[in-house]
C-alpha cells in the first residue's frame, strides 16, 4: 500500500516538475496585464468592418490564473481591452468567437485556440485605425477576459436585444453561447438590429444560420436607414418607438431583459446615455416613454 502511495506521489511530483520545466506559453489571455497576440487572419465583412483573429494559446496547467480566465468566460458576456501601444490608447471589443483545440501541444503543454474579434474602421478613430492597419503576423497587445455582463444559461425566459451596427458584437457571442449550451434550454432570444444599409449588416450569414437551426427559439427583425434591400426579412427603419413597441410586445417584466448595444445616438434615444465608467445611468428615451423601468442593461 505504501509503495503505491509513494509512486502516485512520485508521478504526480514529476507531472508537476515536468509541467514546470515546460517552455513558457506565449499569447494567453491574461485579465489583469496585456499580452502581445499573434494576428492570424483578417476578413473583411463590410466597407468598413472586418473580423480579426488572433492566435490564442490555453496553457495546461490549470494555475489559479487560468481557472479565472475560464471562470469569466462562464460567467457571461466578456470582453478584451485592446491597447495601441504607441499612443497608450485602448478600446474595448467583445469577441465573436473564442476557440481552444483540445490537442495538447507536447513542447508547450498547451493548447492552441483563436480569438475573433470584429472592429469597424471610424476616420477619425485611433484604436481602429491602427487595428485595420495591422497585417497577418504583426502582434497586438490585449488584456482580458473582462466580464461585462453576468449571465447565467435560463436566467430570463426571453431576452430581447436592440443592436445598431458593430454594437452586434455581444449580442451575437450572447446569441452563440446560449444556443449552443447543452444546459440552456429554454431561453427564447430575439435581435433587433438596425444597420445603415443591406451591406452593412455584420455576420448577416451567421446570425440567419442560427435563426434557421433555432427557428422557435431566435428571431431577427433587419432594420436598415435606407433601401435598396433585396431580403424579404429586412425593412426600412431604425429602433424606433414604433419598431421598438412591437417587438418587444410580448416582454415580461418578471422574466424577461431587454438589452440593448450600438452607437451613443441610438442608446441616448433607446435607453437613455450610458455615463463612461460610471455604470448604467437613468433609464430614459423610447424604453422609459413604453413604461420599462427595470430589467434593461446597456452594454
Ligand atoms: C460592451 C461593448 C462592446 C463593444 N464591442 C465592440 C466590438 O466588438 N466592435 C466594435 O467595433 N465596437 C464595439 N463596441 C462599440 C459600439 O458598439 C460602437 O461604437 C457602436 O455600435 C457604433 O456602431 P456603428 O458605427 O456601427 O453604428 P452606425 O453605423 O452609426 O449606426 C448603426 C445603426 O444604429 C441605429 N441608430 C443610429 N443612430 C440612431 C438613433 N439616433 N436612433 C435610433 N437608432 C439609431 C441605426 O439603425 C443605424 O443604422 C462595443 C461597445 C460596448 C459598450
Amino acid at each position: 500500500m505504501e509503495a503505491i502511495g509513494a509512486t502516485t506521489a512520485f508521478i504526480y511530483f514529476l507531472h508537476l516538475y515536468t509541467d514546470i520545466l515546460k517552455p513558457e506559453v506565449k499569447e494567453r489571455l491574461a485579465p489583469e496585464k496585456y499580452m502581445p497576440f499573434t494576428l492570424i487572419e483578417k476578413e473583411q465583412l463590410t466597407a468598413d468592418t472586418s473580423r480579426f483573429r488572433f492566435r490564442v494559446n490555453r496553457p495546461r496547467f490549470d494555475s489559479d490564473q487560468e481557472k479565472l480566465v475560464d471562470e469569466i468566460i462562464a460567467s457571461g458576456s466578456w470582453a478584451l481591452d485592446v491597447k495601441d501601444h504607441m499612443v497608450q490608447t485602448y478600446r474595448t471589443y467583445t469577441p465573436v468567437h473564442y476557440w481552444v483545440s483540445d490537442k495538447v501541444d507536447e513542447k508547450t503543454g498547451a493548447r492552441e485556440g483563436y480569438v475573433d474579434i470584429v472592429v469597424k474602421r471610424y476616420p477619425h478613430g485611433s484604436l481602429s485605425r491602427f487595428l485595420h492597419d495591422t497585417r497577418v503576423g504583426d502582434q497586438v497587445e490585449m488584456r482580458g477576459p473582462l466580464l461585462t455582463w453576468p449571465y447565467k444559461p435560463n436566467q430570463y425566459k426571453h431576452v430581447y436585444m436592440i443592436a445598431g451596427g458593430t454594437g452586434i458584437a455581444p449580442m451575437y457571442q450572447l446569441v452563440d453561447r446560449v444556443l449552443n449550451d447543452p444546459n440552456d434550454t429554454s431561453t427564447k432570444l430575439s435581435l433587433l438590429y438596425g444597420s445603415q444599409s443591406e451591406q452593412d449588416i455584420i455576420y448577416k450569414h451567421q446570425l440567419d444560420k442560427l435563426a434557421s437551426e433555432h427557428p422557435d427559439r431566435f428571431e431577427i427583425v433587419y432594420l436598415v436607414d435606407r433601401p435598396p434591400f433585396s431580403g424579404t426579412a429586412t425593412k426600412v427603419g431604425n429602433p424606433s418607438k414604433q419598431n421598438i413597441e412591437k417587438f418587444t410586445s410580448r416582454f415580461d417584466e418578471t422574466n424577461d431583459i431587454v438589452l440593448v448595444c450600438g452607437p451613443d445616438a441610438m442608446l441616448a434615444s433607446v435607453c437613455g446615455s450610458r455615463p463612461i465608467n460610471a455604470g448604467q445611468g437613468p433609464l430614459g428615451g423610447v424604453l422609459k416613454e413604453l413604461g420599462f423601468s427595470t430589467n434593461v442593461f446597456k452594454f
